[in-house]
């Protein structure tokens, strides 16, 4: 069995190494301060090699490891990273006025079935531990020039569904936000859902102050079904009403992602069924154009039919604004990079 050092707190891991390797708590401390640096065991010099040589053994310090990076002319980075077994998943880097955004996977893959994303093309491989999605976050951090935080904000948008790993990611939200961590505050942390109602529900019941994001991409229960599985599970009716109690509980603003396919969801009685299904709830509308992925076959919409779909949004008094779409060179749709690696496409 193969410890991920990363999936601890400071109080487990001291547990686990005072325990089982027989060492003082301040040695604890000091490997976790390593940890949150991003570092590996050949880089924690305070710490006798001794240790750290047998902690190798059956642990790892290094739970996401950066093996590719590719950078956009607008600055975006995509980073593919490689996990203690192998398997390999992605997150992207956007730099805004306000800091450093990073977008982290929280599964190898996905099981939901959306018509238009790469992610879910192969199938769920499995789910990323919670220390595995800190690893992402502690690998980019440790880019920066170690004074200034270099990731201020994250958004668990990456491959999978968060909500599909609902422990995993839970405590992946505590590791994060902890003040002995990294401590990015939940209120810098968006996380976005296929509309997992239930799942939506229990992270306002467990009072959490994340940004939560619905994607919605059709407000017609059955034309949504078509594109996204989850929706005959999950009806919209259940997913927005999940939103509104999400608002009520936490006082957060739900955003509605809206991503807009050539010829399916963005006619102007598209819009005026979004607009009815939204009327009244406290929410911001994200709209962006389908970013292509060769195996489904769809279109993003073009820039006039994405215009004028904002254009009935504002006139049906519902505020929406057009995400940007970054990366666009860099391969920026969530699973196409990690796509093309195991195809074997290795430049
Ligand atoms: N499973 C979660 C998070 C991962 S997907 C969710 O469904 O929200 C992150 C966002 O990207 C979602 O809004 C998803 O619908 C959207 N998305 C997936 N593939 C896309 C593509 N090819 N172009 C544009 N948006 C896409």
């Amino acid at each position: 069995m193969t410890t991920v050092l990363h999936d601890f707190s400071l109080s487990e891991l001291t547990e686990f190494v005072t325990t089982g390797f027989d060492v003082k708590p301040f040695v604890a401390k000091q490997i976790f301060g390593w940890l949150t640096k991003g570092a590996d065991f050949h880089q924690m010099t305070n710490v006798s090699k001794t240790l750290r040589e047998k902690l190798a053994q059956s642990c790892v310090a290094v739970s996401a490891r950066i093996i590719k990076t590719l950078t956009s002319v607008d600055g975006t980075q995509k980073f593919l990273f490689q996990l203690f077994d192998g398997n390999v998943i992605e997150g992207v880097l956007m730099n805004y006025k306000y800091g450093n955004t990073l977008c982290v996977s929280s599964q190898v893959g996905c099981r939901m079935g959306c018509k238009f994303c790469a992610s879910t093309l192969g199938g769920l491989v499995r789910n990323l531990s919670a220390g595995e999605i800190l690893g992402q976050v502690l690998a980019v951090n440790a880019l920066g020039d170690g004074k200034n935080r270099h990731v201020t904000n994250i958004v668990l948008m990456g491959s999978g569904e968060p909500l599909d790993n609902f422990d995993n990611v839970t405590k992946f939200l505590s590791l994060v936000s902890s003040p002995d961590g990294i401590n990015i505050s939940e209120r810098n942390i968006s996380l976005s859902t296929c509309g997992i109602a239930p799942k939506m529900k229990q992270l306002a019941d467990m009072g959490c102050s994340l940004n939560l994001t619905l994607s919605l991409h059709n407000a017609d229960n059955e034309q949504r079904q078509e594109i996204m599985p989850i929706c005959k599970k999950y009806s919209v009716t259940e997913a927005l009403d999940a939103c509104r109690y999400y608002f009520q509980k936490t006082g957060r603003r739900v955003i509605v992602e809206y991503t807009l396919i050539d010829g399916q969801n963005d006619t102007y009685s598209h819009a005026l069924k979004l607009a009815s299904a939204l009327r009244g709830m406290s929410v911001h509308v994200n709209v962006i154009a389908l970013n292509p992925v060769k195996e489904t076959g769809l279109k993003g919409t073009s820039e006039n039919t994405l215009k004028k779909f904002l254009q009935y949004l504002e006139k049906l008094g519902i505020s929406a604004t057009r995400r940007r779409t970054m990366g666009q060179d860099i391969q920026g749709a969530c699973g196409q990079l990690r796509r093309s690696y195991l195809a074997g496409d290795n430049d």
